[in-house]
């Protein structure tokens, strides 16, 4: 059955925790002041380029996506030249990330799909001049390809539009600070993050919320030793303050 998108599929649904815009907004600029806003893109490429980028970087550090991608554009003169390799070439160029062997036959699922779907033409270009909601619904009917993946298109790449990726520190932080109802899982957590934003904020100002709250989540708010006593949004998380007020003694030892 093909995917579709959350945000489509909850459309008129009560969204719970959408009147916690104040709380974002007060997070949002204490993370702001803590870690620099306007935060800066990091790359600058196109929204195909973009997708296979968010496809190899699924549970994968930084670096060995990179890595990844800079192998396919340097082993492959273009997208078509990928789509039409050996499994096993597209395979061994990707080792670099998690799955490759998952990765190479979905990667060329996605390009020829995308071919299928434009007549051919492997670009997803056209999506810059669509609304956002209906480009990440059509993205989303592609294999693999869900609401964060979405996102990261229609945000990171060229289109520099408006859409909230979800990467696994930003739901971290989220559902600690209670932004999110307890046990929600990442998926349906994109349309609720994304309608807590104020309506007026341009597409930098979403930017920025993924990017500071995912650097908190990687710098204080980790996974496993969250530093919370050194946390500028400890007054707004009841997890940190339980968690402080569970330490023995005065001198806490949770950083
Ligand atoms: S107080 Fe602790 S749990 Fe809450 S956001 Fe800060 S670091 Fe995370």
């Amino acid at each position: 059955m093909r995917q579709q998108s959350l945000l489509a599929e909850t459309a008129g649904l009560p969204i719970p925790g959408a009147d916690n815009t104040t709380r974002v907004v007060e997070v949002h600029e204490r993370l702001c002041r803590e870690y620099g806003c306007p935060a800066r893109y990091f790359h600058d490429i196109d929204p195909l380029s973009e997708l296979i980028s968010s496809m190899l970087s699924h549970r994968t550090r930084n670096q060995d996506s990179a890595h990844a991608f800079r192998q396919l554009r340097e082993r492959f003169p273009d997208w078509a030249a990928v789509r039409d390799a050996s499994v096993a070439d597209v395979q061994d160029a990707i080792s670099a990330c998690t799955w490759p062997e998952q990765k190479a036959p979905r990667l060329q699922s996605v390009l020829r799909d995308i071919a299928t779907r434009c007549n051919g033409e492997l670009s997803l270009e056209f999506l810059r001049d669509w609304p956002v909601e209906q480009a990440r619904q059509w993205l989303e009917r592609l294999p693999g390809v869900g609401p964060k993946t979405s996102a990261a298109v229609i945000s990171f790449s060229t289109i520099r539009g408006k859409a909230l990726p979800v990467d696994s520190h930003h739901f971290r932080v989220a559902a600690r600070i209670g932004l999110i109802p307890a046990g929600m899982a990442v998926g349906p957590s994109h349309r609720i993050l994304e309608a807590q934003l104020p309506a007026e904020w341009d597409a930098q100002q979403v930017y920025d919320n993924h990017q500071v709250i995912m650097k908190h989540g990687k710098k204080i708010c980790t996974h496993q030793q969250p530093r919370c006593s050194a946390c500028v949004v400890l007054d707004l998380c009841d997890y940190g303050q339980e968690r402080i007020g569970a330490a023995a003694g005065p001198e806490n030892t949770l950083d």
